[in-house]
């Protein structure tokens, strides 16, 4: 049995058993309640809601009622209608659309774009080039000290 926040005809229905109890006393009378024990049997009409779990009494006419209230009842056709939504696109998908990012064939041993526009208008995001001044200093520096580690240089490591 899976229990969901309490419907208020679960409330209800529990209410009658638990009425002027404080709340210490009232807790094993409620699991009492759960585990069916204080639950009358040959009354038809008391039963789990589909939805929230919990005990309830149906006064409805006919005695067909599933779920032990309004909001019970919205949110367990949500939920059916959310399965639904799953198993149908499970078996026959939606045609996703497709993106920029499907253009990168990352797969491969050497990833590449397989579209210049998409590799513009995505691939710098991941992969953002230097400004010209900042390449600049880089080729400068690397004039001046040799590539590689340049404060390693400096700080007299020689084990460059
Ligand atoms: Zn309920």
């Amino acid at each position: 049995m899976t229990y969901r926040s309490p419907g208020k005809g679960a409330i209800e229905y529990t209410k009658q058993f638990t009425e002027g109890l404080t709340q210490e006393d009232a807790l094993p009378v409620i699991s009492r309640i759960l585990s069916g024990e204080l639950i009358d049997a040959s009354d038809k009409r008391v039963k789990h809601c589909d939805y929230c779990g919990y005990y309830w009494r149906d006064e409805s006419l006919r005695n067909t009622r599933r779920t032990c209230s309004g909001e019970c009842k919205t949110d367990i056709k949500t939920l059916q209608r959310r399965k639904q939504r799953a198993d149908k696109e499970l078996i026959n998908p939606k045609p996703r659309k497709r993106t920029l990012q499907d253009d990168y064939i990352y797969w491969l041993e050497y990833p590449f774009w397989f579209n210049e526009y998409s590799m513009i208008k995505i691939g710098w995001k991941f992969e953002a080039p230097y400004d010209s001044e900042t390449i600049d200093a880089v080729s400068a520096n690397n004039q001046i000290y040799g590539e590689g580690n340049r404060m390693r240089h400096l700080s007299g490591d020689k084990k460059v």
